[in-house]
């Protein structure tokens, strides 16, 4: 089976102690059964506290998976004080789980050919397209199947500088409603409405609709409350949650007032600034989350809505953070580590995506005006 991968790819090195956030804490840690076998053999090294008689003992069952168990800090057992794993210095790396051998970089298989791609919630990942182009792949074939073209148009129009990622965005799910409208759309249909002319006309008419602030920002303040409820009453990332949520929940109780209007203004200008490693970010997610293997017309929409619920949250944590350190311009520190967090949270499956949407809206399928609402950069 042919294998392809974007370009950025191979320049992947784990930062491990020097990692400003390690993955080694604060979620799931899967186990794989072969893993397990092995470490029913092992002892745990010395600097593992508490000691016990295997490495197997310190798995537990979660959510009806084999994970590592963590400590009361949400660490996981194996991390040093050091920030270095023991079970590495200990044994070298093949004594790791599957899950962390691979993180971050995951594979998607198609029937006929298979594409890996690393994961935005590891902040090497990010450091990464800092510097560097991405690189995605051409397909082959991909121009005669609808959703693999749609793909490719989705990132071919992110990538044009001259539109602003969310525009890329609303023009692309535009033409997603638009096609799911159609009987049986084919793939002319799709070039047709990724014609230079029929974009033209679509941003055109994309630039004029302009939604009040306000309204954009209550409803990312609930959008980010309800991603982080879990997170947070699990006592999960506090360090950036906490404060984070506080003057969140403050917003929506009605503290939205002109000071936080000129600082939103503010934050937006600084936004922008990022617009490029957002474009990559955002293109990343869609050549490695939009088609699935068993994937249709529908489930592309609510992939869609679901990379726009993500950003969403990233943008509105990454405004509050800077806002309550009263950041000048917006670091790359604090835009990186909304991103790690915030798609650490809602790394999700295809059925717990449809799960969540159904049970959050009224109806999972957005129209088009709640999707701008969510995007919308106000008063730009
Ligand atoms: S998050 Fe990334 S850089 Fe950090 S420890 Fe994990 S793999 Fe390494």
């Amino acid at each position: 089976m042919q294998r392809f991968w974007p370009r950025y790819y191979e320049k992947f090195v784990c930062t491990a102690d020097q990692c400003p956030r390690t993955c080694c804490q604060e979620w799931k840690i899967p186990v794989d059964e072969a893993t397990e076998e092995r470490w029913r053999k092992l002892a745990p090294p010395q600097a593992v506290k508490p000691q016990r008689k295997a490495l197997s003992a310190y798995i537990i069952e979660k959510e009806e998976t084999r994970v590592i168990g963590l400590k009361k800090d949400h660490r996981c057992p194996f991390l040093t004080e050091k920030k270095l794993c023991a079970l590495v210095s200990a044994y070298g790396d093949e004594v790791l789980s599957e899950t962390c051998t691979d993180f971050p970089r995951e594979v998607h298989v198609f029937s006929d050919h298979e594409e890996e791609t690393l994961m935005p919630c590891c902040p090497a990942v990010i450091d990464i397209w800092k510097k560097e182009e991405p690189g995605f792949p051409n397909i082959p074939g991909e121009e005669e199947n609808l959703l693999f073209l749609l793909r490719k148009e989705i990132l071919d129009l992110l990538a044009e500088e001259k539109i602003s990622p969310e525009e890329a965005l609303l023009a692309a799910f535009y033409i997603l409603l638009d096609l799911k409208g159609r009987k049986k759309p084919i793939p002319a249909d799709v070039s047709d409405c990724f014609s230079e002319k029929t974009k033209k006309e679509l941003l055109k008419a994309i630039r004029k609709v302009s939604l009040p602030t306000e309204d954009t920002a209550l409803e990312c303040n609930e959008i980010l409350q309800d991603l982080a409820v879990n997170y947070q009453n699990e006592g999960l990332y506090g360090d950036f949650l906490d404060s984070v949520l506080e003057l969140s929940a403050a917003i929506s109780d009605g503290e939205w007032d002109e000071v936080l209007e000129e600082k939103w203004n503010v934050f937006l200008q600084e936004w922008k600034k990022w617009d490029g490693l957002i474009r990559k970010f955002l293109m990343n997610e869609i050549f490695s989350d939009l088609v699935a293997a068993d994937s249709d017309l529908e489930s592309l929409i609510l992939r869609m809505e679901w990379i726009a619920l993500e950003y969403a949250g990233i943008r509105q944590s990454a405004f509050l953070n800077w806002s309550l350190k009263g950041e000048g311009t917006l670091a790359y520190e604090t835009l990186r580590d909304a991103i790690v967090v915030l798609t650490r949270m809602t790394g999700y499956e295809e059925e717990d995506i449809r799960e969540y949407l159904e049970n959050s809206f009224e109806c999972p399928l957005w129209e088009w005006g709640y999707f701008a609402l969510v995007l919308s950069r106000g008063a730009e």
